[in-house]
């Protein structure tokens, strides 16, 4: 009983069915887990304990009758507090939803109540899911589980640290910019954004819809694979959603004929740690059977600027519906209707949320919209178009998930810089493609670092593929941070 958190997902649902363990004694072992380390971590915002262990008896009851179990039976999830669980808060961390509570359950939500899954809680994120280092929560910043003082990442900061200090072994997040993979990047765990489309957003907090998309943190590939089995399926009440057949994984283990494409010229500037690294992971990828090609992406210098046009505009029209009247809390000092809307959205909203929506409105106002906005859409097809021509040659694209292992808290005075560390993420969002961060090995001060590879649209089998294949020769993906690496819990 004292070491379930070494197990994979996989592993600790396969213990669980052969009746080594109860799904109560799960749930008792990872609560317990999030008691003791929640605080210096501030991975979740609420702990769904008595949820949990209602779901864990039901879970024995079922398995000591002989009833069928799901494909995460007894599996530890915890689900990004922008995700509607119904009846519990989804306060995407800010002070303004901070009482609403979802009338519904998210399509990924239900399917995976549905297969058993045993939900932890729901984790910190940057207010809206707008960050990257988790320090735009209205509520605290989470933490790096490999160093306390550094980010885990954002926006999914609190799903990558529950994840690598093992409070939960699966975790959910959303990906607009990058919130899935850079925080698994630096947190030392496997993160996986799915085409768009691939994944239902339904009952997930919209940010900027055309790049939105819902995905899965796990400690190893094969369970990102089983997760993806579970949420990977087409949903009428997502007109993106993809009508295809959910798909199956199977795991090879070498990358024979494939061919990796690596954009040199766009990754030039990369800093010694970083391309040591990277040039490692090439030649692991090499030794399994792939061949390494040079590709033209140099247009993908233009990404964050596109990003944080085509982004805040969708924003400032996806967070509208935030007005005291029809969401949000409501400014108690209002006295009429204007100052309802400009009171509740004063109060409600942090300042980082504030800028993107008038960023936003700017962008998309009369006069301003040509100049920008219909301007970084026509980079953004030019964009799509390079990857396009880029997978004529290859098969993925290999790049580093982030310039950097995680910063330290509070290390950006100015939000541009900290904006510019998503470079190597966004392109797969602008474009709409599969990517996957595994991890890579270390830094000079023992920070985990990650690889990503991106695929064409709809090939997110073979991406999961080819990080398998790369995590079976490493191993990376199974270090825990030493810090929550004791017995027990
Ligand atoms: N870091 C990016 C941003 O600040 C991406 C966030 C995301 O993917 N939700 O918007």
């Amino acid at each position: 009983m004292s070491d379930l958190h070494h197990f994979t997902a996989i592993e600790l649902r396969d213990s669980f069915i052969r009746g080594e363990y109860t799904a109560v004694q799960i749930a008792e072992f990872f609560l317990k887990r999030i008691e003791k380390h929640n605080q210096q971590l501030g991975a979740f915002l609420s702990i769904l304990g008595p949820r949990m262990l209602l779901k864990a008896e039901q879970l024995d009851h079922k398995r000591s009758q002989n009833k069928p179990l799901g494909k995460l039976a007894g599996i530890p999830i915890a689900i990004k507090d922008n995700m509607h669980i119904a009846g519990e808060i989804t306060s995407c961390a800010s002070k303004f939803l901070r009482n609403y509570k979802a009338p519904f359950d998210a399509t990924a939500i239900r399917l995976m109540e549905q297969e058993d899954a045993l939900f932890t809680g729901k984790t910190n994120l940057d207010e809206f899911a707008m960050g990257s280092s988790n320090e735009n929560s209205a509520f605290f910043p989470s933490h790096n589980p490999w160093d306390l003082t550094c980010s885990p990442g954002g926006s999914s900061g609190g799903s990558a640290a529950a994840v690598a200090a093992r409070l939960s072994l699966i975790a959910t997040g959303s990906d607009t910019g990058g919130s899935i993979r850079q925080p698994a990047g630096f947190c030392g765990i496997v993160g996986f954004k799915p085409t768009y489309g691939r994944v239902s957003r339904y009952g997930l907090v919209a940010y900027g819809s055309s790049l939105d998309q819902i995905g899965p943190f796990a400690t190893s590939v094969a369970d990102i694979a089983l997760t993806m089995e579970t949420i990977g399926r087409h949903c009428p009440h997502d007109s993106t959603s993809l009508d295809l057949p959910p798909e199956s994984y199977p795991l090879p283990t070498n990358l024979h004929e494939i061919r990796i494409g690596v954009p040199t010229k766009f990754l030039e500037n990369l800093k010694p740690d970083a391309k040591a690294n990277f040039d490692h992971s090439l030649n692991v990828m090499r030794s399994l059977g792939a061949k390494i090609t040079e590709i033209d992406l140099d247009i993908l210098k233009y990404s964050i600027a596109v990003y944080y046009i085509v982004a805040t505009a969708e924003a400032s029209t996806n967070l509208a519906r935030f007005d005291g009247i029809r969401y949000g809390v409501r400014s108690k000092e209002a006295k009429n209707l204007e100052e309802i809307y400009e009171f509740s959205r004063q109060d409600g909203f942090g300042k980082e949320v504030k800028k993107r929506i008038m960023l936003g409105t700017y962008v998309l106002s009369a006069g301003f919209q040509d100049a920008f906005y219909k301007k970084a859409q026509k980079v953004r097809t030019l964009i799509i178009e390079a990857f396009e021509k880029a997978f004529a040659d290859c098969d993925a694209v290999a790049m580093p998930i982030a310039p950097s292992a995680a910063f330290p808290l509070k290390a950006f005075n100015d939000p541009i810089e900290m904006y510019l560390q998503d470079i190597f993420s966004i392109p797969a969002n602008l474009a709409g493609l599969p990517a996957i961060s595994v991890p890579s090995g270390f830094d000079s001060n023992k920070m985990p670092l990650g690889l990503q590879l991106i695929g064409p649209q709809m090939c997110d089998v073979p991406v999961i593929q080819y990080a398998h294949a790369f995590e079976h020769a490493t191993q990376f993906s199974r270090k825990i941070p030493p810090l929550f690496n004791g017995n027990p819990p």
